[in-house]
């Protein structure tokens, strides 16, 4: 058991990782009881995202151990608090990274809360009431209603749940880089994991035409066949990287693991736009010389707003768009990290919380 704060008197059971081996057990402990501004969610399913990983191995220095992971969930909400007037019990939603803003500053203001700079996150972070939060790795989760968005009815509740980060975090820099806006745009994507997955479906429903740049030969057929990628280019092979320099208009790169951008760089035409939105533990290299001689931009981009979340998952409602997962019980989530950190998945692998399933 942890936490003792006052009103944290709900016992639940989660699944933590309790120093930097990563290792994942079974773990009880307790959430605040539903409060008038939150919902309670009977948590279904929970994505595994690249991000849980750094956490559980302390890639970044920031782990405050026991950890529970998962910020890509989804579930039916089955408490409402008495100033909640926009879920009822029995409504399908999903919950994502954030888990409390300030809601005063210019950013909550102008529905941008994912940069205000009190933002804590659905695990790893301190809430209002001064407890860390345990994320979606768990039975039960208490969620202010502001953080909180509805699943259109027509997308199954396991492949939406990536949505929650995966989608999110790609949906944002395609549309503050105008891909909403005109078709036929030449975009890369760099990483053809959990986002760059999701990044490809969604550049592909905008109308562009998409370049998947990868370390990973076995990934071309089925990125061309079923996700419908238009080129894919092999980022080991200096050849297939020379002969498509400045063909890009825009670049996602969401690779997890250190690299150096310069060569990605190359690939973008003169005054393109590379976004950064993998979080490696190392800084990364970034040479001068491409950015100059090609007026290039990098920026960084992260999560979204829960309006841009809603936004998100409505227009894969519409369109259709669902992420390709592996479903994992929950005693298999110490082998999924495992694989997933080998760059072993089929894109995302995703828990079945509520399934009945031995201990590990
Ligand atoms: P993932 O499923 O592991 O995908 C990352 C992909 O990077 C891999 O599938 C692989 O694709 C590629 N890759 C692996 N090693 C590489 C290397 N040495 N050089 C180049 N490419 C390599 O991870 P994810 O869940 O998509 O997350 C990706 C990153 O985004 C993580 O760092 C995560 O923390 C971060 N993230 C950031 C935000 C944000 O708000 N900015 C949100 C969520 C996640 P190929 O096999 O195709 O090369
Ligand atoms: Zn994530």
């Amino acid at each position: 058991m942890a936490q003792t704060t006052p009103n944290h008197t709900m016992t639940v059971s989660g699944w933590a990782a309790h120093d930097s081996s990563g290792k994942i057990t079974p773990f009880t402990f307790n959430r605040r009881q539903n409060g008038p501004t939150d919902v309670t969610i009977k948590v279904l399913f929970c994505g595994i995202c690249h991000t849980d990983i750094h956490h559980v191995k302390n890639d970044w220095g920031i782990t405050m151990y026991p950890v529970v992971p998962g910020h890509e969930i989804t579930g039916i909400i089955t408490k409402v608090g008495s100033e909640v007037s926009n879920f009822k019990i029995g409504d399908k939603v999903g919950v994502g990274c954030l888990a409390a803003t300030c809601l005063k500053c210019e950013f909550c203001k102008d529905s941008q809360e994912n940069y205000c700079d009190q933002v804590q996150f659905t695990y790893n972070g301190i809430f209002w009431d001064g407890s860390i939060t345990y994320g979606g790795y768990s039975n039960i989760l208490v969620a202010d209603h502001r953080y909180v968005v509805r699943i259109p009815e027509n997308l199954a509740m396991d492949k939406a749940a990536p949505l929650l980060c995966a989608g999110i975090t790609v949906y944002c820099p395609m549309k503050d880089n105008k891909l909403f806006e005109s078709k036929g745009k030449r975009v890369g994507i760099i990483g053809l994991g959990g986002l760059g997955h999701v990044a490809v479906k969604f550049a592909k429903a905008l109308g562009h035409h998409v370049t998947v740049i990868s370390t990973s030969p076995s990934k071309e057929k089925e990125a061309k066949d079923h996700l419908g990628a238009d080129d894919f280019i092999i980022s080991t092979n200096p050849k297939h990287m020379q002969s498509s320099k400045r063909t890009l208009d825009f670049i996602l790169d969401t690779v997890a693991a250190n690299h150096s951008l310069g060569s990605y760089l190359e690939l973008l035409k003169v005054n393109g736009t590379l976004v950064v939105v993998g979080a490696p533990e190392k800084p990364m290299e970034l040479p001068s010389f491409p950015l100059i001689f090609g007026k290039r931009s990098v920026k960084g981009s992260m999560t979204g707003s829960m309006k841009e979340t809603q936004e998100m998952i409505d227009f894969c409602g519409k369109h259709n768009i669902l992420c390709d997962v592996e479903m994992v019980k929950t005693n298999e989530i110490n082998e999924a990290l495992d694989r997933l950190a080998k760059n072993d998945v089929k894109y995302r692998f995703v828990i079945d919380i509520a399934a009945e399933s031995p201990k590990i």
